[in-house]
């Protein structure tokens, strides 16, 4: 087979800028990113899950594309979704025509993650170029439609799919965008768990000049989401920074100023180191809300719903993290911190399976007005993962 004409790195991230793909529409997307790893001889593989319209069971187009069938099996991971725009009179440019000005490839996508993405193929191209076909080895992607909203018909489901046709890899890179401000800043070895709680706590209403014959709830709830508050959860470990504690919002809408409210309600969210499970911290809130209801005395009641978004999850730094730390050094010169922290990613449901580690683009503009990446980073960064391919397949 002949070697495939180079891909075009600011060519492909542009066209996939420009397929408005806001989780859960794909807005023929994939279709780009398919052509351009079909023209590189991958097999590939749509997965489509979910059939609803919106809402978590949405339709969601998935890919999964793998290059011969040997050993080590390297899998790269990431989402071709988008967060919406927000105001778009708000942007300097339109954030779906992928433009290039001043050194920047501008757009919703362009850091979190289609640049990543047009990275590594083009990265992929250039390895195969120079190696033709022959490698031990075999190269995958995949690519999920579904990482920015409620995960549910993405990569946890692609991954079972790999998992019922002997596709699991033997390593995982993700290529979020994980500097916080330069290339060579971090590499993501874990994350750290994300919950929420719903607390309702339900009194009696009545007239603000006749209180003994009412029990305030707003009065409970500020007491009970005090001594939640107060204490800390731990002071995190090796890895992880402590866990921390989010009042959100505080919700009661009472219009009148003489009524005692019937309801209160807060909301809460928990991101949380190794020490704690979803399950330990449950029983921790339930300890202190309880207590803090008995100390307030007698009446009164409450509710706690809780969702968890994902545990913790961590690959102990070993031959992965290495790799890819020495590949990073020695494009950048800068040795990478081994980092747990930010929101979470679909990491947590990779670990499951293999190693995996997390490195990308500069994440400043991420989710922002204006999102955007330094050209030439998105160029380091197709020369990184070229040095990672290099390394795993030597
Ligand atoms: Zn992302």
């Amino acid at each position: 087979m002949d070697a495939p004409a180079p891909i075009d790195l600011l060519a492909l991230a542009r066209d996939m800028i420009r397929r408005p793909s806001v989780t859960p529409r794909d807005a023929g997307v994939l279709d780009v990113l398919e052509a351009a790893l079909k023209r590189m001889g991958f097999a590939c593989h749509r997965l489509p899950f979910g059939s609803g319209d919106s809402g978590p069971d949405a339709r969601i187009d998935n890919l999964y594309a793998r290059l011969g069938r040997g050993k080590p099996h390297f899998c790269f991971a990431g989402h071709t979704d988008v967060v919406p725009p927000g105001d778009t009179a708000k942007w300097s440019l339109d954030p779906f025509a992928g433009e290039v000005k001043d050194g920047q490839l501008w757009g919703r996508g362009a850091a979190d993650m289609k640049g990543a993405i047009a990275a590594f193929v083009s990265a992929a191209g250039a390895f195969l170029g120079a190696k033709g076909q022959r490698f031990n080895g075999s190269i995958s992607l995949l690519i999920t439609g579904d990482e920015e909203g409620d995960a549910v018909n993405g990569t946890a489901k692609v991954l079972r799919w790999m998992e019922e046709n002997g596709e699991i890899p033997d390593m995982c890179v993700v290529g979020e965008p994980t500097n916080p401000e330069k290339l060579g800043d971090m590499i993501k070895i874990g994350r750290r768990g994300s919950m929420t709680g719903y607390l309702t706590v339900t009194g009696v209403q009545g007239h603000t000049a006749y209180p003994h014959l009412a029990d305030n709830p707003a009065h409970r709830l500020v007491r009970m989401l005090d001594a939640i508050v107060r204490e800390k959860l731990d002071e995190g470990s090796a890895h992880f920074q402590p866990t921390t504690l989010q009042v959100t919002t505080i919700d009661i809408g009472n219009p009148a100023n003489n009524v005692i409210p019937a309801a209160a309600r807060g909301v809460f969210n928990i991101r949380f180191s190794d020490k704690h499970s979803s399950k330990t911290i449950a029983a921790w809130l339930r300890e202190k809300l309880d207590r803090a209801m008995a100390e307030i005395g007698p009446g009164g009641s409450y509710a706690l719903d809780i969702k968890v978004s994902g545990e913790s999850f961590f690959t102990a730094p070993g031959p992965l993290s290495s790799l890819v730390s020495d590949c990073v050094k020695a494009e950048t010169n800068r040795v990478p911190e081994l980092s747990t922290t930010g929101g979470t990613s679909d990491a947590r449901f990779i670990r499951r399976v293999c190693p995996v580690v997390e490195f990308g683009g500069v994440g400043q503009t991420m989710h922002k007005i204006d999102e955007r990446v330094a050209v030439s980073d998105l160029e380091g960064l197709a020369r990184i993962y070229r040095r990672i391919l290099e390394r795993v397949f030597a």
